[in-house]
């Protein structure tokens, strides 16, 4: 009989040898083609699935087990408690960039006790699904953004993002090799997490990851830090005085990005690490007029 229990059962065994996540993923599968919620899995075991339901099934499963990642498979991610619609034409939103969201926001919540100032502008470069920017402009109502990309198809599934959560009064989405087409405006906040993974490192890389997702949202050429090296210089045109630049890296990258910071200028210079400990996250900010 194909009951509920059975289905999960079975799906359970199939996708153990290629994911850890096995146990998540099935439910995942099984709540997308039914409609429901996890916890209606739990209640309804022996729910009979129809030949449509199990055909849905198998054609994901199928897939998954070529190695496609599940959230291009699902059309969804959740990022920052929303779930944002993912096509293989955007990264897939990680978990650790959820950090740089909240450091924003703090940040956010400073400038408006120093300055009085709730109508701040923040520029996020390289949106993606629009993750970040989404993120942002769902919280923050009073200020706007602007949100650029190379890729004109990341833009297209950022807008229906910001659609989606209604923030695309506030945001502007532009068509842009990192600021080429930006018109001459200064934002208090720009915000980055460019692609920077070394060249090198592709082989080592998951074939989710590597064979899945846009290389051009991943490699940032022979060290990873060839968008910094173009961003750091470039943004201070773009920066209010006193204006936060704030970027995710990888592994052992921050030293080398703060010395591009210092090497241009820039003041309080600090990293973060994420929540397994990697210092992943560098920030400075323009110097303030007379500082
Ligand atoms: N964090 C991603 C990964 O490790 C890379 C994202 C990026 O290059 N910005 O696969």
């Amino acid at each position: 009989m194909q009951t509920l229990s059975v289905i999960l059962l079975q799906t359970e065994q199939r996708l153990k040898p290629i994911t850890q996540s096995w146990h998540v993923e099935s439910r995942m599968i099984l709540c997308h083609v039914l409609k429901c919620e996890p916890i209606e899995l739990v209640l309804s075991k022996s729910k009979i699935l129809s030949d449509l339901e199990l055909e849905k099934t198998e054609e994901i499963v199928t897939l998954r087990l070529m190695r496609k990642p599940l959230q291009y498979l699902l059309g969804v991610q959740n990022f920052y408690g929303l779930d944002f619609y993912v096509n293989p034409n955007v990264l897939i939103p990680r978990p650790e960039t959820e950090c740089l969201v909240t450091f924003i926001l703090e940040q956010t919540d400073k400038s408006l006790e120093q300055k009085g100032k709730s109508n701040g502008k923040i520029l996020d470069i390289g949106v993606g699904s629009g993750a970040i920017v989404v993120s942002l402009a769902h919280r923050l109502k009073g200020y706007s953004f602007v949100g650029s990309d190379i890729s004109v198809e990341a833009l297209e599934v950022a807008k229906i993002n910001g659609e989606f959560y209604g923030v695309n009064d506030r945001v502007e989405w532009v068509h842009s090799d990192l600021f080429s087409t930006l018109s001459h405006e200064q934002f208090d906040i720009i915000v980055s997490n460019p692609p920077y993974i070394p060249t090198e490192d592709a082989s080592g890389l998951e074939p989710e990851v590597s064979s899945c997702e846009p290389h051009i949202a991943l490699f940032g050429g022979k060290d990873g830090l060839d968008l910094y090296r173009k961003i750091i210089p470039a943004a201070l045109q773009f920066l209010t005085p006193g204006g936060l630049l704030a970027f995710e890296a990888g592994h052992n990258q921050h030293e080398a990005i703060e010395s591009i910071f210092k090497t241009n200028g820039y003041v309080e210079i600090d990293h973060f690490c994420d929540l397994n400990g990697i210092p992943r996250f560098i920030h400075g900010r323009k110097l303030p007029i007379g500082g």
